[in-house]
Formats: C-alpha cells, sequence, structure tokens
C-alpha cells in the first residue's frame, strides 16, 4: 500500500513537472512570438527547416520546439529574458560547424539562431581600444569576412576555412596567422554580449576585464556575442600551399611533418603556417594526406614548406594569391551531407609523434572499423612555440599554455559516415583510438594536458586542461555575472567543467 502511495505521488510530480516544462515551452514560442513575430519560426515552415539543418553534421539537426533569429543586439536581449524567466532551454548557433550533437542545436527548448547578425564594418585607429578593428556580427562564416577585408588590404586572426562560423573564437580560433598572433580571441578588442541579465554589454579590457579574459576561450559560458571587435592589420598577398597526395607518398609526408615540427625546421619561420590532413578509408586501405599552408610573404615556395613542396602530388591551387583565394579553396566543407563525429588529443612535438599519430589510427580501424561505410582521418594541427609566445605578449587567454612546453601537435580524429546506425561504431572507434594513443604518448611522456574546446568529442572536456587554476578563474567569473546559472544550465553546450548536451 505504501509503495502504491510512492508511486501514485510520484506520478503525480513527474506529470506536474512535465505539463510544467511543456508549459513553459510552448509558453516561451509563443511568448517569443507575440514579441517578435517575424523572429520567429515554427515546426513546419520552411525557415524552421533551412535553421534546424544549417549544421555541417548532419548528427547535429535537432528539432526544438521553435527558432528565434532576432534582427538586433536588443531583440536578443529581450528574447533571452523570456527564455530566462520561462526557464527555457535555449541552444545558441552561429555557423553551425561544432560537429558535436547537442551542443549548438537543442531537441526541446528553442533555438537561437544568430544568422541576422551581418555586419561588418572597419573602424580606424584612433579609437577607444586603442587599435583598428573589423566590427564582426556572429552570423559570418570566415570566407566571408576575409572577402571584405581583402577588399580593403587587410586581415584578422580568424579560422582557416570558408563556412566555420564566429563561435571559433569562443574556444580560441586556430588561425594561419597564430604562429605571428596568437589565437584569433588574443585579438579581439571587444565583445558584444547579451548576459545573463538579459542586457546589452560591451566587454573589453576597461569595462568587464575579467569577462574579456574569460571570453578568450571560455565558450558558450558567459553569454551571447553579438559581434566581436577584431583587430585588424594590412595585409600584402601571401603564397598559399594546397596539395593532395596519394597513399605512397604517406610516408614522405610524414617526414615532412616531423621535419617542420623539430627544432630547425619550418615552425622556425612564424610566416608559415600548417592546416594538414590524413584521410583513411579502411575499406580500401588507402591514407590519402593533403596539406593546406598558408605562407605570410608574396613569394613562390618558401623555404618553410620546401619538404612538403619536394613531394610530388596533385596541386590545387599553389600560388602567390589573396588570402581569400586561399579561403575559397576550402569552401568544399560548406556540404551537408555526411555526419561528422571527432575526438582529439594533442602530443609533444617529437620525432616518434607522427608515426603514433598515424600508425594508431590505422591499426585501431583495422581492429574495429575494416569494413567502416565511410572514412576516417586525422587533422595533424602544430601549435608553435611561437604562436604560444605570441598568445600569451598579446594579452593571454584562459588556456594559458606554456611556450616552455615546447610546442605540440592537436590530433583530431575523425569519421565521417551517413548511416546514423554507424553513430555508435563512429563513438566507439574514436574513443577507442584516443585511448590507444594516450596510453602510447603516455608511455613515451609525449602526452600534452590540453584538450581545445573548438575539437572536442562529446565526452571530452577541454576547461580542466586549462592551465594556471583557470577553471577555478572560470567558475567565479561565471558566479560573478551568472549567479543564477542561466548559461551553465539552460544553455547546452561544454559547460565549466561538464557536458549539457541539449539532444
Ligand atoms: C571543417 C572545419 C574546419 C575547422 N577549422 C578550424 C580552424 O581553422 N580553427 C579553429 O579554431 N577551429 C576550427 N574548427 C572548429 C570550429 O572552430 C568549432 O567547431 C567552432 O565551434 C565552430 O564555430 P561555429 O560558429 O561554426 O559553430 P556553432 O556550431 O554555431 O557553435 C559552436 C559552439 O559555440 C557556441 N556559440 C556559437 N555562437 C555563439 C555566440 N554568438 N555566442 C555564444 N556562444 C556561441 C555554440 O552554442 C556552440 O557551443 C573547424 C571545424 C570544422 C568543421
Amino acid at each position: 500500500m505504501a509503495t502504491f502511495t510512492l508511486i501514485v505521488l510520484l506520478t503525480c510530480i513527474w506529470s506536474v513537472v512535465a505539463t510544467t516544462s511543456t508549459w513553459n515551452r510552448s509558453n516561451a514560442c509563443q511568448s517569443l512570438s507575440s514579441k517578435f513575430p517575424a523572429s520567429i519560426y515554427t515546426v513546419g515552415s520552411s525557415e524552421y527547416k533551412s535553421e534546424t539543418q544549417a549544421y555541417w553534421s548532419l548528427a547535429a539537426w535537432l528539432e526544438p520546439d521553435c527558432v528565434f533569429a532576432p534582427a538586433s543586439s536588443s531583440d536578443l536581449a529581450g528574447g533571452v529574458d523570456v527564455l530566462i524567466k520561462s526557464n527555457t532551454t535555449f541552444a545558441i548557433r552561429s555557423g553551425g560547424h561544432a560537429p558535436t550533437t547537442g551542443i549548438a542545436s537543442t531537441g526541446h527548448g528553442v533555438l537561437i539562431s544568430m544568422a541576422q547578425f551581418k555586419t561588418l564594418t572597419l573602424h580606424d585607429a584612433p579609437n577607444k581600444y586603442g587599435a583598428s578593428y573589423l566590427r564582426c556580427g556572429a552570423a559570418n562564416p570566415w570566407g566571408v569576412v576575409y572577402e571584405f577585408l581583402g577588399q580593403h588590404g587587410l586581415s584578422v586572426v580568424a579560422g582557416r576555412i570558408w563556412p566555420v562560423g564566429t563561435g571559433a573564437l569562443l574556444g580560441g580560433a586556430l588561425s594561419f596567422f597564430s604562429q605571428q598572433r596568437g589565437w584569433g580571441s588574443n585579438n579581439i578588442v571587444n565583445y558584444e554580449v547579451v548576459n545573463a541579465d538579459a542586457k546589452v554589454v560591451q566587454v573589453n579590457a576597461k569595462s568587464n576585464p575579467d569577462l574579456f579574459w574569460a571570453l578568450k576561450g571560455g565558450g558558450n559560458n558567459f553569454g551571447i556575442v553579438t559581434h566581436y571587435d577584431m583587430k585588424t592589420f594590412k595585409q600584402d598577398k601571401i603564397f598559399g600551399f594546397n596539395m593532395a597526395w596519394p597513399p605512397e607518398q604517406m610516408q614522405k609526408f610524414s617526414d615532412a611533418m616531423t621535419n617542420w615540427m623539430l627544432p630547425g625546421g619550418g615552425r622556425e619561420d612564424a610566416k608559415g603556417a600548417l592546416m594538414p590532413s590524413t584521410q583513411y578509408t579502411p575499406a580500401t586501405d588507402r591514407l590519402e594526406p593533403s596539406l593546406t599552408a598558408l605562407y605570410d610573404a608574396p613569394i613562390n615556395n618558401p623555404a618553410a614548406f620546401e619538404n612538403f613542396s619536394a613531394i610530388a602530388g596533385t596541386d590545387l591551387g599553389n600560388g602567390v594569391q589573396n588570402v581569400s583565394q586561399l579561403v575559397n579553396q576550402t569552401i568544399g566543407y560548406s556540404a551537408r551531407v555526411l555526419r561528422w563525429k571527432w575526438y582529439v588529443t594533442s602530443i609533444k612535438f617529437d620525432k616518434e609523434t607522427m608515426p603514433i599519430v598515424i600508425d594508431t589510427m590505422v591499426d585501431v580501424a583495422k581492429e574495429l572499423i575494416p569494413k567502416f561505410d565511410g572514412f576516417v582521418g586525422v587533422a595533424e594541427e602544430p601549435i608553435t612555440i611561437k604562436h604560444l609566445e605570441a598568445a600569451k605578449a598579446n594579452g593571454g587567454d584562459p588556456m594559458n599554455l606554456d611556450p616552455k612546453d615546447g610546442g605540440f601537435l592537436m590530433a583530431l580524429y575523425y569519421t565521417a559516415y551517413s548511416d546514423p546506425k554507424l553513430d555508435e561504431t563512429a563513438e566507439n572507434y574514436l574513443k577507442t583510438l584516443i585511448s590507444t594513443v594516450e596510453k602510447k604518448t603516455k608511455a613515451k611522456n609525449l602526452f600534452y594536458d590540453f584538450y581545445f574546446l573548438n575539437d572536442l568529442g562529446i565526452a571530452q572536456d577541454a576547461f580542466t586542461s586549462y592551465k594556471g587554476g583557470a577553471l577555478n578563474k572560470l567558475k567565479a567569473i561565471s558566479r560573478k555575472y551568472d549567479p543564477r546559472g542561466v548559461f551553465q544550465h539552460l544553455v547546452p553546450g561544454y559547460k565549466l567543467g561538464y557536458l549539457v548536451d541539449g539532444s
């Protein structure tokens, strides 16, 4: 009898909770719709469909109760006020290129799309930030940004791929200019943010300096950024290198990478930056390396890339060109046709780094997914001493990585496939691969405890790997600006030491 009463009681409580949250959810969309009718897209509309499918990985396509695409910062603040008061989950999406399900999308509550924030305006020094800057609305993909700046002979420290979005800056942003200027976030002079009080605030070194620091690597934990004010610099033509190689050149590519990473190698020339990748197709046992790289001077075949240019392969667009021409060559990443997953680990620069990265991937794939209906691969992203020195010189960030650690490679392992039934297989492969690689790197003292927020797998955490007590500092800043924990509990994504999965 007592058990029965308890079950009835629990059922009643559950019904009240469920009814309340359903009421809150539909009520939030109705309230938003009555305040901002032109900015709310409901299930069944073509806008709802295009917004909820504006993600690079099909695994990130979820179905929120409605989409809110505000036209201005004040409308966004008004909408956030409604969402906070109704205790409604809201995901935030800019470029939609984070592949992990449920960190920029949600299967319940409201999706906030930043699609209307398309501002691109130039502001010359002298000004209150002491540097010329670009005001960049959150909606702009990097391809559009570089195209715009190229018309003015300027550039910024931003992402390297045409369709990737400004969300990259909240994880730091690895750039073709990082060797010279640090992370993208080290080069921001001001953020316009809708904060946890649903107010529009300017965040910079003078106004809210602790929050300014937190945003340079703190992800979506501190507010919704509407505009990034990014330092601009004069930009001449560059040498763009874009090559793909057949499997028989894999060893030469691997050796060229090793030479570039080690002391005295190409990494010593800060004008050069590499974006390598090696794709592996288990079903055919084919390893295909490729490299997109930028040398920041208008000279053909710089010495910094000589180990790569010596390898015979397919020229995909080498030559002296504008930054935007090189970035245009990456527009293929706009295609929304596959399910992508990825996981990352960091490995100190060493002659054994590349063999571990590649051989372990092939071994684990052969063992676990020999007939995988898709492909896998690794982006071997070098983070150099010069990059980390420049990050510190330009004001630092929560990652707080020490140049004395000597530089390291972020091995971003990915899977790409069509069939949703392979989600679990892909996840299992990636997790096994990461733990196998880390077992080897730890045994050889090559493991570097850093997980790049922009490249995280769903079961990984970045903030615990930030150095110098940064996580505690981030938590204190969160408590100060967001005492109710709005961005900790209502917003899906990588939270301060844990995950809120919106799916
Ligand atoms: C093909 C490819 C190439 C890449 N190249 C690079 C690279 O060169 N350098 C690099 O650093 N990274 C790179 N990345 C990683 C990329 O930077 C991250 O996935 C980043 O999160 C993408 O930003 P987005 O705006 O496209 O993402 P979204 O998927 O829209 O958002 C990602 C995260 O940021 C949050 N967010 C987005 N906008 C806002 C906002 N306005 N305010 C608050 N939170 C927000 C979201 O809630 C989510 O948690 C690449 C990714 C891909 C797929």
